[in-house]
């Protein structure tokens, strides 16, 4: 069945060159409170307004549309900066709760990964190998798994919650045995999950006692897990297990729905995103019964030109007095590069210090070489200790501070 793809390339996206295209990068909204009729543009609608956060290449949804929002074969942000620069095509598939819906949009789903890796001359394979060398489609969860810079584990658990296994999906990618809707069969529209009664059979491990950050994870329940849920709901803003249910669902459970809490609430505060509730949650939590933290995030123009507005965003985020300047520098190939808020001398920066040690090099406040390839080793960009102008190790770092994740 051909497909039409909706082109609408999100205005002054201005996308860099690919290191080399090797992957198309399978996905899935992860959005299970976007699954009405409007979901495909919902998902559209927001990634347009946000995508100096993150973006891909295409959406699938609304009953077998595709929407494609980037140009392929150039850098998208969708899945970590690991697998990015060697994404020829990112695919986002939009949720729904209709069966029928699901089964258009899977079928157009597996129909665009097979073209697009047919256009970019990259094997039809799924999740073969676990190198970076190892061309064809990916999930989300293979590049975790193989490359890592990324937590997320999708598009299965969507997918299987449709009937389709790994196993089925890969065999539909690879042999092209879904070539309409009506090949696709698929279970009863899955419910929403209800704790203690999941078709899982879920076994659940009681805990006691107060939550004093131990770690807390999906299958425990008890008081600390209640004492958890609590905090999550009164945060501001509040991170609820679930909106929808009775009690916002804090109910002692750690389930699916409160892993999801903990995962947004990690991904919002700049944490480790695993959905286990430990030492750093609880101390986020602590420290923030109200809107007095501010957030680590920034508002920059993701340009890679390192200038004042950077500097001041890198001090923000690294806790070293906000001033838009690195001061007593050496005169170098990369101090050059900067556009400005730069001034010279012998001594090194603040800012510098707190840079260096944060990508784990040494912290003698000068900016150099040195300290470029291992801001391009952290930020996984090309690592050859040159800044250029503009640069893209600036921008990735300009586009983590905008997220809160540097
Ligand atoms: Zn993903």
């Amino acid at each position: 069945m051909p497909y039409k793809i909706v082109k609408n390339i999100i205005p002054g996206l201005n996308q860099r060159n690919l290191t080399a295209p090797r992957f198309i990068v399978a996905h899935e909204s992860g959005n299970k409170n976007n699954t009405g009729s409007n979901s495909l543009e919902n998902e559209v609608n927001f990634m347009t307004r946000n995508w100096r956060n993150a973006f891909v290449s295409h959406w699938v949804g609304g009953g077998g549309r595709i929407v494609q929002l980037a140009e392929v074969g150039k850098l998208q942000y969708g899945a970590g900066p690991k697998a990015n620069p060697y994404s020829y095509a990112q695919v986002e598939l939009a949720r729904t709760n209709n069966v029928e819906t699901f089964k258009k949009d899977y079928a157009a789903y597996v129909w665009l990964l097979r073209k697009l890796a047919k256009d970019a001359g990259i094997p039809i394979k799924l999740d073969t190998g676990s190198k970076l060398t190892d061309k064809g489609i990916k999930s989300h969860d293979w590049i975790r798994k193989h490359l890592g810079g990324t937590t997320h584990t999708d598009p299965y658990a969507y997918l299987a919650s449709f009937g389709i296994t790994k196993a089925q999906f890969k065999k539909d990618i690879e042999k092209g045995t879904v070539s309409s809707p009506s090949d696709v069969s698929v279970k009863p529209a899955p419910k929403p999950q209800e704790k203690g009664t999941s078709t899982t059979k879920k076994t659940w491990t009681k805990v006691t006692g107060d939550w004093t950050g131990q770690t807390l994870g999906n299958g425990e329940y008890g008081e600390p897990v209640r004492q958890l849920q609590t905090k999550l709901a009164n945060n501001n803003p509040p991170f609820y297990p679930n909106k929808d249910a009775k009690n916002n669902g804090v109910d002692s459970y750690y389930g699916d729905d409160t892993e999801d809490a903990v995962r947004r609430f990690q991904s919002y505060y700049g944490l480790t995103v695993d959905g286990l509730a430990g030492k750093q949650v609880y101390n986020e939590l602590k420290g923030n019964p109200s809107a007095s933290k501010t957030l680590n995030k920034s508002n920059l123009t993701v340009d890679g030109k390192w200038g004042q507005s950077t500097t001041r965003a890198l001090q923000k985020a690294l806790g070293t007095p906000v001033d838009g300047i690195i001061s007593n520098q050496p005169r170098n190939s990369v101090t050059n590069a900067l556009y400005g808020g730069v001034t010279f001398g012998s001594e090194g920066s603040n800012v510098i210090v707190a840079l260096q040690k944060k990508v784990g090099t040494i912290a003698d406040g000068k900016l150099g070489p040195g300290t470029i390839r291992a801001l391009q080793k952290y930020l996984g960009t090309v690592v050859d200790g040159k800044l250029s102008r503009p640069s893209l190790v600036v921008k990735e770092m300009q586009r983590r501070l905008n997220i809160g994740t540097f």
